[in-house]
């Protein structure tokens, strides 16, 4: 089969060979001699402008006699006329011959491939879509995994709003939103740096409306009062409104224990299961309520090392994001 189209090809090239007619190929010769001519003998002068006067355009191609082939050097035409229509000829012939053999060739293919029987190995297998919208997620940029940290009871609003606990001068006239504040802060500053992206909310934020995230924190601190000698720890809170958070819980109590030394306070009250932001965010944000300490008892480290409290909640963060596993024992208070 492919024999036989080679032998027509062939053919068909020897037909068009006969086409082209003796002063023809005087022509294509002609102009072969013209190149080797022109190219080293008649560089561009330097001098020539940039914009030269148009060339006159190509005349349409008229055979010229076998005299006038033999001898181009004796060609009245200017050479600036011959030539573009001479090469517009040979490009047009040259273009002829392939196309000829390509068409050729094709003819002689498509008998065996387009065979009765022979297509389905052409087949191509497209996918079957059953539903064209059934969530399959859009090429888009990889959103930064999201924290949010409710610095207790700060707002940016001056006016009317809540301090929390407020120590005596005994005390550094310490305020509890002051100590909720450095701490949330450094954690948002250190875990920017670890690629995470963390939302820093007032007491009472419209933000915290259906907020999702991969973690919530709410950052307080308990009373300046002496209240017993027990009175010393921090306390942590999941929301109830989903099963995730108590992990949570457990991640920030083990890592929060580990950094700080402080051991974990019973007496969780309803003011921290009842949080109100638990109410606000989206019901399938994971979220927790942590009290840093007693601003009594713990009254040092409270207020001189705010970097290893939000050390504590950084590691029970990223314990909880990482799934790491907790593998201390969870300290309790000495009875
Ligand atoms: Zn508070």
């Amino acid at each position: 089969m492919l024999i036989n189209a080679l032998n027509d090809a062939l053919r068909r090239l020897q037909a068009a060979r006969v086409a082209l007619k003796p002063p023809t190929l005087a022509v294509y010769s002609q102009l072969r001699y013209y190149h080797v001519m022109d190219t080293p003998a008649n560089p561009s002068p330097p001098s020539e402008p940039k914009n030269p006067p148009l060339r006159p355009r190509p005349q349409p191609f008229k055979q010229p006699d076998t005299t006038a082939a033999e001898q181009p050097e004796s060609q009245s035409q200017p050479e600036t006329k011959r030539r573009p229509a001479n090469s517009v000829f040979r490009y047009l012939q040259v273009t002829l011959i392939v196309a000829a053999l390509l068409a050729t060739l094709f003819t002689a293919w498509t008998p065996s491939g387009l065979m009765p029987g022979g297509l389905e190995q052409f087949q191509i297998v497209t996918p079957v879509v059953n539903s064209p919208i059934t969530g399959v997620p859009t090429a888009t940029e990889r959103p930064k995994p999201r924290i949010g940290i409710i610095a207790g009871h700060w707002s940016k609003d001056a006016e009317g709003y809540d301090p929390g606990a407020v120590c005596p001068d005994a005390l550094g006239a310490t305020k509890e939103v002051d100590v909720n504040y450095n701490v949330a802060i450094r954690v948002q500053q250190q875990l920017n740096t670890q690629g995470y992206e963390v939302d820093i909310f007032q007491e009472w934020d419209n933000r915290l409306s259906i907020y999702q995230a991969m973690a919530l924190i709410a950052i307080h601190t308990d009373s300046c009062e002496f209240i017993n000698a027990e009175a010393t720890g921090f306390k942590i809170a999941p929301t109830s409104a989903n099963t995730i958070s108590t992990r949570l819980a457990a991640c920030l109590q083990d890592r929060y224990a580990q950094a700080t030394q402080l051991t974990i306070h019973p007496g969780i009250t309803p003011d921290m299961t009842s949080y109100h932001a638990f109410n606000e965010i989206h019901n399938e944000t994971p979220a927790a309520i942590i009290e840093l300490g007693f601003l009594n008892r713990d009254h040092e480290i409270l207020t001189q090392r705010p970097d290893v409290l939000a050390a504590g909640i950084i590691n029970g963060i990223l314990c909880f994001v990482r799934n790491e596993p907790i593998a201390t024992a969870t300290p309790s208070p000495t009875p």
